[in-house]
């Protein structure tokens, strides 16, 4: 996230909205046996949802949930702030704060992002919210995106129960190492763009790539949190007119309002390892108007240092001639083609056995030596355990309430 760095972390949320997906709950109260009939109905979903995979996730679950102790599947209705312990905060958002929460009856840690919804309401962001819910509902079941448990509200507030990522973000380790060697910049780069061509195979345009968003799991895999800005609805060669994004990561026909396609999430992969090879962003200026001008316009410099084939891969991405972008046409499959990643066994690194080239030292799932201790040291505020709170606000997100559907399925005995 931004805060680290001293630039305003809600940039991009301040411009973008997100139209179609309000119209589907908007004015309505989405009961979750009426969502979730919804969900299972909706052809391209149940395309992710197909019954074998239900059935081996839902087994998967069962021997984790008596492994790790993780929560059992109770009814959505039945979730409140007071089931879990805040331990810790860990990260702070636009609208609230991300902590370290334990269940308390079943013991299993998770990342519980605490959103203000008198914040999101005056800066009328409801529409990234709910997209950020439903982008993350969708997104259960790829090796590198963070899996959402559950999310509930109370009059003030919206909970996202997510997976705890321990290993820190990208970003915290680039900045103690500076820069990465190659074969560890390879390794994220790949992880992310298959995260990327996964989510853009389900019509979703990330836009938010950045190295406060990608976390390391404690075995050192790439994870993509933040789908705030996802854009759902936009298909590859589709358009997109929503001005959105983060500056210094920016695609330059974001930033001139034109419209845009999933190519810009190759764009900002393209300044991520340019930021994991070289240190700091390509076009990057203190100044925000300078840097936008250098996005527009100047040349990409690539300084020595980096292989030939790891310069051709940041000129593919990087070319503000979208129809030339590497990744424009045939998405994720050009990169897979491209030098830079021959090293790389596509199915071994889906299956998430290719050795990461760092691996976290975390000694438990409830670890924070990878959490800036800018958050850690700061007091769990009070209100998050969800006492004392008025009814405001609360008509803007219908249907919010959410269980992860197959572990509604796992409540169900196997026949
Ligand atoms: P917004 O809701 O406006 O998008 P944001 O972008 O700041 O806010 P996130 O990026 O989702 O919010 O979360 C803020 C920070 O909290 C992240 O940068 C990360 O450091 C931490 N964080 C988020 N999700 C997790 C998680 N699942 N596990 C561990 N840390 C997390
Ligand atoms: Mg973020």
């Amino acid at each position: 996230m931004t805060v680290t760095r001293d630039r305003p972390m809600t940039y991009s949320k301040m411009r973008g909205l997100v139209s179609f997906f309000s119209a589907l709950l908007k004015g309505k109260k989405v009961g979750f046996s009426e969502f979730l009939h919804k969900f299972v109905s909706a052809q391209h979903l149940c395309q992710h949802l197909d019954p074998q995979k239900v059935l081996q996730r839902q087994s998967k679950l069962r021997r984790e949930t008596e492994e790790k102790g993780t929560v059992s599947p109770v009814s959505t209705s039945q979730m409140k702030p007071s089931d879990f312990d805040y331990v810790k905060v860990i990260g702070k958002g636009s609208f609230g704060k991300v902590l370290l929460a334990r269940h308390r009856k079943q013991g299993g840690f998770y990342a519980v992002k605490v959103l203000q919804k008198q914040m999101i309401v005056k800066r009328k962001e409801q529409k990234h919210v709910m997209v950020e819910r439903s982008v993350l509902l969708k997104g259960l079941q790829h090796p590198f995106l963070v899996g959402l448990h559950f999310s509930f509200q109370t009059p003030n507030m919206l909970y996202f129960v997510l997976d705890y990522v321990n290993g820190g973000e990208l970003f915290y380790h680039l900045q103690r190492e500076g820069s990465f060697p190659e074969p560890r910049a390879t390794f994220y780069a790949a992880e992310i763009a298959m995260a990327l061509g996964y989510l853009h195979s389900l019509d979703i345009v990330y836009r938010d790539l950045k190295p406060e968003n990608i976390l390391l799991d404690s075995d050192g895999h790439v994870m993509l949190t933040d789908f705030g800005l996802c854009k759902e609805g936009v298909a590859v060669g589709g358009i997109m007119h929503t001005f959105c994004g983060t500056p210094e990561y920016l695609a330059p026909e974001v930033l001139q309002g034109h419209p845009y396609s999933p190519a810009v999430d190759w764009w900002s992969l393209g300044t991520v390892l340019f930021e994991m090879l070289y240190g700091i962003p390509p076009f990057y200026s203190h100044a925000k108007a300078e840097m936008f001008e250098n996005i527009l316009h100047a040349p990409l410099q690539l300084r020595s240092g980096a292989s030939p084939a790891a310069r051709s891969l940041l000129e593919g991405l990087l070319d503000r001639d979208v129809s030339k972008r590497l990744g424009e046409s045939c998405d994720v499959v050009e990169l897979q083609e491209h030098p830079f990643f021959a090293s790389i066994n596509w199915d071994d690194l889906l299956a998430r056995k290719v050795r990461p080239p760092f691996i976290p030292k975390v000694t438990s799932p409830c670890d924070v030596s990878y959490i800036d201790p800018e958050f850690t040291i700061q007091p769990v505020p009070a209100s998050v355990s969800g006492r004392c709170q008025t009814g405001v606000a609360s008509e803007a997100f219908p249907g919010f309430s959410f269980m992860n559907p197959v572990e509604f399925v796992a409540a169900e005995p196997v026949s």
